[in-house]
């Protein structure tokens, strides 16, 4: 059962130019359906194989999005399938991801993950590796790099959070006009979870993910 008054309130707090994106991981088809009957149609996945079923088992206009750590071995069952992946967290990964990309002929929109929280578990670029990805862009003709998606810290200190994400908005801010001043495409800045999408959305952010909030906690 997911939790339709909070669905139904994010939908109405969401500017218009932010995209809600429905974390379902872990989470039944039953509960998804009843999201997607109430107007979700993206939707989150962190794991190839769950992803890979539920697309089966759900309707064909469901835009999947992928958010958790990738392992270049999984990259061809999920490439051909997924509207936008967020979590490109290594030179390898990107390379890996163009070659497969180049090998199936499609375009694979992603963004890349940036490291923001002072927690030393969460995963993603740091600031240089960040910059050093973005000089070689060019050389990757099968990925378009869409913008940058960034994990605050897991705590009640607002400030912190807050920190964390604007230091992400003046990355993006940055690279926009100095990188990707020809490419329009650079444009999404995906932060935001059930417990900070506020200050996110104070922050620049284009697109939230939310799960527990909809869905409910997870086991
Ligand atoms: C699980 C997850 C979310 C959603 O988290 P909630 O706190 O349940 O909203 C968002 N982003 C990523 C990368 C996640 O792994």
């Amino acid at each position: 059962m997911i939790s339709k008054e909070s669905l139904i309130r994010l939908q109405q707090d969401l500017p218009p130019n932010v995209k809600l994106v429905a974390v379902s991981k872990f989470k039944p088809i039953e509960d998804i359906l009843e999201a997607y009957n109430l107007g979700v149609k993206d939707f989150a996945e962190n794991r190839p194989q769950e992803l890979s079923r539920k697309m089966g088992q759900l309707p064909d206009d469901i835009r999947w999005h992928f958010i958790g750590h990738l392992q270049t071995n999984k990259i061809k069952y999920i490439i051909e399938k997924v509207t936008l992946i967020h979590s490109v967290d290594s030179l390898n990964l990107l390379k890996e991801i163009d070659k497969e990309a180049g090998k199936k002929g499609v375009k694979v929109n992603l963004l890349l993950q940036v490291y923001i929280s002072s927690e030393l578990t969460k995963q993603g670029l740091s600031r240089s590796e960040l910059y050093d990805i973005v000089a070689l862009k060019e050389q990757f003709e099968n990925v378009k790099i869409c913008g940058l998606m960034g994990m605050a810290s897991f705590t009640d200190d607002s400030n912190l959070i807050k920190e964390e994400f604007s230091f992400l908005h003046s990355l993006f801010n940055d690279l926009k006009s100095n990188y990707f001043v020809e490419n329009s495409q650079f444009s999404e800045l995906s932060m935001g979870m059930s417990s900070d999408y506020k200050i996110a959305l104070e922050h620049g952010s284009t697109i939230i993910r939310v799960g527990s909030l909809i869905f409910g906690e997870r086991e």
